[in-house]
């Protein structure tokens, strides 16, 4: 069997393909093709300072940029195929990611393409990965994270509110010191955000 993994350079990739007849080099992922699109955005595209220097939209990119559930909804995408998560989906996915090469776009509001900022980030690690997030890209260390996903669900269980875990615990829980001090200091890493929204 031919070894597809060596073939995905973007992520892009992972999505069927909408073949055009444009020349050119993408401005997504700025890769040649003979199969794209011309450029020729909805008023709903709002990331222009993602994009790269060229003249067309890649078959693959087109899926991806054209389709908008794939910005409104989270979403895995692997070898496998495409996956899209509801919330509670999530956290099970970067604890445990797909086999590589893989990528994953997670969204709280359904309306940045943040993705654009992984497309040409295909992971091939399970243990240090980027993620695209809302309008950013995270990297994450498994390690790490299992650690605040186990503080995360901790405190939700001691009726800590989402706010208290990003903002900071309010005076009451100050009697579960210990966790409140590494809440804290957890509130400062940007993917203890994705956490606290998915947990
Ligand atoms: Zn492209």
């Amino acid at each position: 069997m031919l070894d597809k993994t060596r073939f995905i350079t973007r992520v892009s990739q992972f999505f069927p393909p909408t073949p055009g007849s444009r020349n050119g080099k993408c401005i997504i992922c700025a890769h040649y093709t003979e199969k794209g699109h011309d450029v020729d955005f909805s008023g709903n595209f709002t990331s222009w300072n993602l994009l790269q220097e060229g003249n067309c939209i890649c078959e693959y990119c087109y899926t991806l940029c054209r389709d908008q559930q794939y910005r409104r909804i989270s979403w895995v995408a692997s070898l496998k195929g495409v996956r899209f998560l509801k919330r509670d989906e999530i956290l099970p996915v970067l604890l445990e990611p797909p086999e590589p090469p893989f990528a994953v776009y997670i969204t709280k509001s359904g309306k940045k393409q943040g993705f654009l900022h992984i497309v040409n980030r295909v992971n091939y690690n399970k243990n240090h990965y980027c993620i695209a997030f809302e309008d950013s890209i995270l990297f994450v260390e498994r390690s790490s994270l299992r650690e605040m996903v186990e503080i995360a669900r901790q405190a939700r269980n001691l009726r800590f509110s989402k706010s208290e875990l990003l903002n900071g615990p309010s005076a009451k829980h100050w009697e579960y010191k210990e966790l409140c001090m590494k809440i804290e200091h957890l509130s400062r890493n940007p993917v203890w955000e994705v956490v606290v929204f998915a947990v």
